[in-house]
């Protein structure tokens, strides 16, 4: 049980949580976005971004710090919180960025921590190696055990109440990701960083990021709080954290700012290429992309990264709305339309229901069926588990329709894509209030297909018959042979039948 981190509400694998960082004396609610601090070149100095932006921790370079004389000697003296003018939490990184970049750095892990600790950090990081995607796997191995020995290494550091990063490696194999999450949540250590997964995030490979997530997500315990090491696009936050993270760090705000790029929350556009700016932050509602570019360079600089930290700020808040509303999956879905890649990666992510389903609620505000897509979310995976346990009678319809009056069947349910057959008692429970389109489509129609073939494994003794209009052909090929199936007209024109012979035969 790891007593600085406490989860509050979920909606699939997303939680909103709260960090105890008590070197801070602050408690963080996740998930959370720290931006990336570069101590040589404050793009919005810190002080501004906790009382324009709220924000309450943010993350820099001990390394870079280290190694540049003019402030090192200062961060020892003051302290990190002073040298850069912020009250709130700090985090530090280690230079595992620069040992993977250049190669060689000259501190270790036992360094550069007794360092973080010495300059105030609240929460630090050890030299671990940042294997990037597609090594080979006995380089990905080889690095792995370099990684769990810097893990090891932290442990034995003395840190008073400062917080301990353990990073989680193993490239983009997701055996490798799962033994390091285990590794690392069987240590002391306080956070988990999954590392090493900017390069996919660069090249859109979001598919790629959600297995290597869930991958690392499944050796981790529930309670650890993940930081999901480099991103900070608003354009996946909600894939991200639909998965289980929990923390984020953003350099992208003031980078890409650099380079005249204008984030939103489905994609980035080159400043160069608007004539409107789609957001109404306070940089946007003021100037128009033309004022913008007619400023200086530092100016258009500070000012771009603004907005990009406002609509990244602005899409935690919605996301986190969204997981106290259980409707996170809307919100995934509305971003898979903006992006092929982010499609993917959604694609993906439903690729892992079961994982998410485990920590799902059983209700929830509201179910929209927006896409094929929905067909695949955890809640008709649970429904269709769930219909082993109902109890069936002898003779049973399924039908899409309205309820005969009169049934020659022991009993009616209903049917409806993408969950299947249910009793109608359970019409007013979750998930089965979905708001569903008026046109099914075969995504759908094979998902309820799928839980009609469900209950009838698990009731060989039950006849059933299913009456549905107009179902795709894959969807009734889905219908094991011995159910009876049956048009809706032909089924209510019996029961019509059937209605009026008893009434005559009753007068
Ligand atoms: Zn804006």
């Amino acid at each position: 049980m790891r007593e600085h981190f406490e989860i509050r509400d979920a909606d699939g694998a997303a939680r909103i949580g709260r960090l105890s960082v008590p070197r801070a004396g602050r408690t963080i609610e996740t998930p959370a976005l720290m931006p990336v601090i570069n101590p040589n070149r404050l793009t919005i100095e810190p002080a501004r971004l906790e009382t324009e932006f709220d924000v309450d921790i943010l993350i820099t370079n001990s390394y870079i710090i280290h190694q540049t004389d003019r402030i090192r000697q200062q961060a020892l003296d003051d302290g990190l919180h002073d040298l850069l003018d912020f009250d709130g939490a700090i985090m530090t990184d280690s230079g595992s960025f620069q040992l993977a970049e250049y190669g060689d750095i000259d501190v270790t892990t036992e360094e550069i921590i007794r360092f973080q600790h010495d300059i105030g950090s609240d929460i630090a990081t050890p030299v671990d190696i940042p294997t990037p995607p597609d090594v080979s796997r006995e380089r990905a191995e080889d690095e792995l055990v370099v990684t769990e020995q810097a893990l090891a290494d932290a442990e034995g550091c003395e840190v008073g109440e400062m917080l301990l990063n353990a990073p989680v490696q193993g490239s983009t194999y997701p055996d490798l990701r799962e033994r390091a999450g285990r590794h690392a949540a069987a240590t002391d250590l306080d956070l988990f960083p999954i590392g090493a997964v900017v390069p996919l995030m660069n090249n859109y490979r979001y598919d790629d990021l959600v297995d290597a997530v869930a991958a690392a997500k499944r050796g981790l315990d529930a309670d650890c709080p993940v930081h999901l090491f480099g991103a900070g696009h608003p354009m996946m936050l909600a894939l991200a954290v639909a998965l289980g993270c929990d923390l984020f760090d953003s350099a992208a705000y003031a980078l890409y700012a650099r380079a005249g790029r204008y984030l939103t929350v489905s994609g980035t556009q080159q400043l160069d290429d608007l004539d409107y700016f789609p957001c109404s932050c306070p940089i946007c509602s003021e100037r128009t992309p033309a004022d913008l570019r007619a400023e200086d360079d530092d100016t258009r600089e500070r000012l771009l990264a603004e907005h990009n930290l406002h609509v990244t700020f602005e899409e935690l808040r919605r996301i986190k709305q969204a997981i106290r509303s259980g409707t996170l999956f809307e919100l995934i879905e509305r971003r898979a339309r903006g992006h092929p890649a982010m499609y993917d990666g959604y694609r993906a992510l439903l690729d892992h229901a079961d994982q998410l389903e485990a920590d799902d609620p059983v209700s929830k505000g509201a179910f929209f069926y927006a896409s094929a897509e929905s067909a695949r979310r955890p809640e008709v995976r649970r429904h269709h588990q769930r219909l082993d346990r109902l109890e069936t009678p002898e003779t049973l319809l399924l039908t899409e329709g309205g309820a005969p009056t009169d049934s020659a069947y022991d009993e009616v349910w209903r049917v409806r894509a993408p969950f299947g057959p249910f009793p109608r008692a359970l019409a007013d429970s979750y998930p089965l209030t979905a708001t569903l389109p008026d046109r099914p489509d075969r995504a759908g129609q094979c998902a309820a297909a799928d839980g009609v073939r469900s209950l009838a494994a698990a009731n060989p003794g039950t006849t059933i018959t299913l009456a549905v209009d107009d179902w795709h052909d894959d969807a009734l090929a889905r219908i094991p042979d011995r159910i009876e199936t049956e048009s809706l007209a032909a089924v209510q024109e019996r029961e019509t039948d059937g209605a009026a012979g008893d009434h005559d035969a009753n007068q």
